[in-house]
């Protein structure tokens, strides 16, 4: 490309977002004073055993800014300083509901050290030493959550796996017709993906306990009405909205968007996004409403975006 005199030198004053991600290990308990111990096990489950239990957590920073004179939009290393005075030096091999008073639930404005109550207190803490733009928190692999500096609006996101087998053919069509359109995936006996399915929901963290809704209960519905059906099955066969609409992963997608979106209401959650990665290679992505988190996003009700890598 041609170096344009317009072009500011090493960049300087171009926007860009970066990142920074650092980790962290914390035991927590769920346990509120108000409720006798038979509330707190059936509201928390195993999370309201004593003395607690304790995870390793993944922070990933996003901060957005123009670059300086240097090329950077800040030094990594005043970047990796505010994380760990503000953050991991902090809460690293603590019980997290002794370390920041927001989480003495001694006091009637204290809420428990929840992924997603966790998320909004750290970006509390570093907002004034970084110009973030959002924040995941990794309670494990399979769970975490985001928060982009909107009041008490997290989002929460729990990742679930099922096996199942497909065949990509339109039924009106011949078989010459399909192989052209779907190669391979019309092969006339089908073939399998391991699927990996992220649901993404919305939802006000509550004050006191530091959830979006009951994790328990999104588990158990996604289970229910996506993995327990969906698993070890033939789904053009198996799954009665497939016998004429390809199973294609958009429209797997869709269709488990459409299980489950309103279950979620009920649960006092929103469905926010769903992506269903079907190999290493492609994903598609199904939002379902429109707001301002995640880029990716645009203006209609509905969006699905295919990724192929
Ligand atoms: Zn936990
Ligand atoms: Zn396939």
């Amino acid at each position: 490309m041609t170096k344009t005199k317009s072009q500011p030198k090493h960049g300087q004053g171009r926007n860009c977002v970066i990142t920074r991600r650092a980790c962290f290990s914390a035991s927590h308990r769920y346990w509120l004073p108000e409720l006798s111990s038979e509330e707190n096990d059936k509201c928390f489950g195993k999370c309201a055993l004593a003395p607690g239990h304790g995870h390793n957590y993944e922070l990933i920073v996003s901060m957005k800014g123009r670059l300086n004179q240097d090329g950077m939009v800040l030094n990594l290393s005043e970047v990796k300083h505010a994380i760990s005075q503000e953050v991991t030096n902090q809460l690293d091999f603590q019980f997290l509901n002794t370390t920041w008073s927001e989480f003495d639930v001694s006091k009637s404005q204290g809420c428990l050290p929840t992924t997603e109550a966790l998320v909004r207190i750290i970006w509390k803490k570093l907002k004034p030493h970084i110009p973030i733009v959002s924040i995941r928190l990794y309670e494990q692999e399979r769970l975490w959550a985001d928060y982009c500096g909107n009041a008490m609006e997290a989002y929460l996101t729990i990742r679930k796996h099922f096996s199942a087998a497909h065949r990509l053919a339109r039924e009106e069509l011949s078989k010459k017709e399909n192989d052209m359109i779907y190669g391979k995936c019309a092969r006339t006996h089908g073939h399998g993906h391991n699927y990996f399915l992220d649901v993404t929901v919305k939802g006000s963290i509550d004050p006191r306990t530091g959830m979006i809704c009951d994790l328990t209960a999104l588990q158990e519905l996604v289970e229910e009405l996506v993995i327990e059906p969906f698993d070890h099955s033939f789904l053009n066969k198996d799954i009665p909205y497939f016998e004429d609409c390809v199973p294609t992963a958009e429209n797997i997608a869709l269709h488990i968007s459409d299980r489950i979106k309103n279950p979620i209401k009920e649960i006092g959650a929103t469905l926010h996004k769903i992506r269903l990665q079907e190999s290493p290679n492609n994903a598609a992505e199904v939002y379902i409403e429109n707001n301002s988190f995640n880029s990716k996003q645009n203006s209609s009700i509905e969006e699905i975006e295919k990724v192929n890598l």
